[in-house]
């Protein structure tokens, strides 16, 4: 059969960090288990004070910038500290790596979108690279044919240029496509003004957000988790 260019595929899109794994979860405490090992090793702090420290680096510098323990050692020691910096990288990528798991129910949802014949696609603030090799350790990249960033587009969510590409790049016909996320504003709000519909999954919804998709009826569904979505899809 002849493929045409017409945007007609149903698509569902995923957010990734937080919607696909918990990503806040194993941040933190791979964080917590390189601070430890640093201070046993010598890093001179009270262990939750050097955390806090670490954590004020990363608000600083940004979580994809790949210096924080070499500017932590600088800043508390006057120069960096290779030893520590480098037991630091190790046991982060270390903890992370050996937690990463999607959530519960993660794979059944998406062997069940792939049988309802959907196509499965990301849409995710961040690095491109880095959002594949969390598919790939989670073993799940064969169930997406694309992932497109924020990085690779050049807008973030809620930007419609992120979306418009999306759609664009997986022939998504939007009024047959959704995408699900945990946060309010880039996922859900971003969608739905793209045409979208969408679902937010392990949200932190405020009152007044509620009330705006009541008022404006927006067609956002609020589930607890990943695991409910064959309720509504
Ligand atoms: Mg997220």
């Amino acid at each position: 059969m002849k493929k045409t260019d017409k945007a007609s595929e149903s698509v569902v899109f995923f957010d990734v960090d937080d919607t696909l794994l918990d990503t806040s979860k194993f941040v933190e405490t791979a964080r917590k288990s390189a601070i430890d090992l640093m201070v046993d090793n010598g890093l001179p702090l009270d262990k939750k004070i050097a955390y806090s420290t670490l954590k004020t680096v990363i608000r600083e510098k940004g979580s994809n910038y790949d210096k924080h323990f070499n500017v932590l050692t600088k800043s508390l020691l006057g120069e960096e500290d290779p030893m520590l910096v480098a037991l630091g990288m190790v046991t982060y990528h270390n903890v992370k790596f050996s937690l990463l798991r999607p959530f519960p129910k993660t794979i059944d949802t998406l062997i069940y979108l792939k049988s309802q014949g959907y196509k499965l696609g990301v849409i995710s603030n961040g690095i491109t690279i880095k959002q594949w090799e969390k598919l790939v350790r989670l073993n799940i990249y064969q169930f997406f044919d694309e992932v497109i960033t924020s990085e690779e587009v050049g807008y973030s969510k809620p930007r419609k240029e992120i979306y418009e590409v999306a759609l664009k790049r997986m022939k998504a016909d939007p009024e047959k496509s959704v995408m699900i996320g945990n946060k309010f504003l880039e996922d859900a709000l971003g969608a739905v003004e793209s045409g979208l519909s969408a679902i937010l999954v392990n949200s932190h919804i405020k009152e007044h957000e509620r009330e705006k998709i009541k008022r404006e009826n927006l067609d956002i569904k609020i589930l607890e988790s990943i695991g409910e979505v064959n309720t509504v899809l």
